[in-house]
C-alpha cells in the first residue's frame, strides 16, 4: 500500500498501517472494498473465503469491526448471514451497535414516499435504471445505463428540493442517493467509537467511495488510519489499488500478526 502523499492529512509519518494491530477498531465498507461491483447491487455475494476472514478480522480484535455500507442494515446482514456484526447501513442513517441495539437517526417524513413513487414512476420509464427504496433512504442506480446520468442527476436534484433541508444528495459510484442530512459513515462511526468494543481502539476505515471521505475525515480527526481503495480524489491518508488488495492486505496482516504472537510467546 502507498502512503498517499497527494493530499492532505493528519496522519503521522511513519505510522505504517500495513502492520495489523489487535487493537485496531476496523471499520469496513463493503461494496467496491470488500467485494467488487456487480451489474446490479443485489447480485453481490460474500464466499465462503471472504467470511473466514472477515471472523478471523473479528477474533483477532475481540470484537472491533464493524461494516459501513450505504446497504440496509438488514441487507448487510443477508449479505453476511449467519453473521451479525455491528453495522452502519444507509450511510449512518440506521446503525447496530456492539450491543446489538439498532439506533435510527431520522423519522421517515411523508414527502419521502411521494419521492419514491415519483422517482418508480420516472425509472420504469427507462430501461436499467434501478430504483433502491431502502425506508431510510432512496437510491437511483445508473450502473447498467451509464449514458442516462444526466437524467438521473436531474430527476434526484428535484426531488432532493422536493424533500427539503432534512434531506440530502449522496453521490456514489453510478448512484444517487437521497438520505437524511446531518448522518454520515463518519457520524457513525464516531458513535461506534464511544462504545464497547470499539472505544479506545485506533479507529481504521477502508472505503472506496464519495460517502467514505467522511469516515475517512472522522477516523484522521481521531488519529487513526484512513485507507481508500482505486483512484480519485481523497482525504485518506493512504490507498489501496482495489478490493482484492483489499482482502490481501488485511489476511496477510492477521496471519503476520498470528505468527508474531506466536513467536514471542515461545
Ligand atoms: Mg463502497
Amino acid at each position: 500500500m502507498d502512503r498517499d502523499s497527494s493530499q492532505d492529512t493528519d496522519a503521522s509519518e511513519g505510522a505504517m498501517p500495513a502492520a495489523f494491530s489487535r487493537e485496531w477498531a476496523l471499520f469496513l465498507d463493503i461494496d467496491g472494498t470488500l467485494v467488487d461491483f456487480e451489474a446490479r447491487p443485489d447480485a453481490v455475494r460474500i464466499n465462503e473465503r471472504l467470511m473466514e476472514l472477515v471472523r478471523g478480522l473479528w477474533a483477532a480484535t475481540n470484537g472491533a469491526v464493524a461494516l459501513i455500507s450505504g446497504r440496509t442494515v438488514k441487507e448487510i446482514d443477508r449479505l453476511f448471514a449467519p453473521l451479525r456484526l455491528p453495522a452502519a447501513g444507509q450511510h449512518g442513517a440506521e446503525r447496530r451497535a456492539g450491543d446489538g441495539k439498532l439506533h435510527l437517526h431520522a423519522p421517515v417524513i411523508e414527502r419521502m414516499y411521494d419521492a419514491a413513487d415519483r422517482l418508480s414512476c420516472f425509472a420504469a420509464q427507462h430501461r436499467n435504471l434501478i430504483v433502491e427504496n431502502k425506508g431510510m433512504s432512496l437510491a437511483l442506480h445508473y450502473r447498467l445505463a451509464p449514458h442516462l446520468r444526466k437524467l438521473a442527476e436531474a430527476i434526484m436534484h428535484e426531488l432532493a428540493e422536493y424533500l427539503g433541508s432534512e434531506y440530502c444528495l449522496q453521490e456514489g459510484k453510478h448512484v444517487l442517493e437521497l438520505k437524511p442530512s446531518g448522518r454520515d459513515k463518519g457520524t457513525a462511526i464516531e458513535e461506534f467509537m464511544l462504545e464497547p468494543p470499539f472505544a479506545g481502539r485506533t479507529p481504521v476505515f477502508i472505503g472506496d467511495d464519495l460517502t467514505d471521505e467522511f469516515g475517512f475525515a472522522c477516523v484522521n480527526r481521531l488519529g487513526g488510519h484512513s485507507v481508500k481503495v482505486g483512484s480519485g480524489a481523497s482525504v485518506a491518508a493512504w490507498r489501496i489499488a482495489d478490493a482484492a488488495a483489499v482482502r490481501h492486505w488485511l489476511r496477510s496482516g492477521m496471519e503476520q500478526r498470528h505468527d508474531q504472537d506466536m513467536e514471542d510467546r515461545a
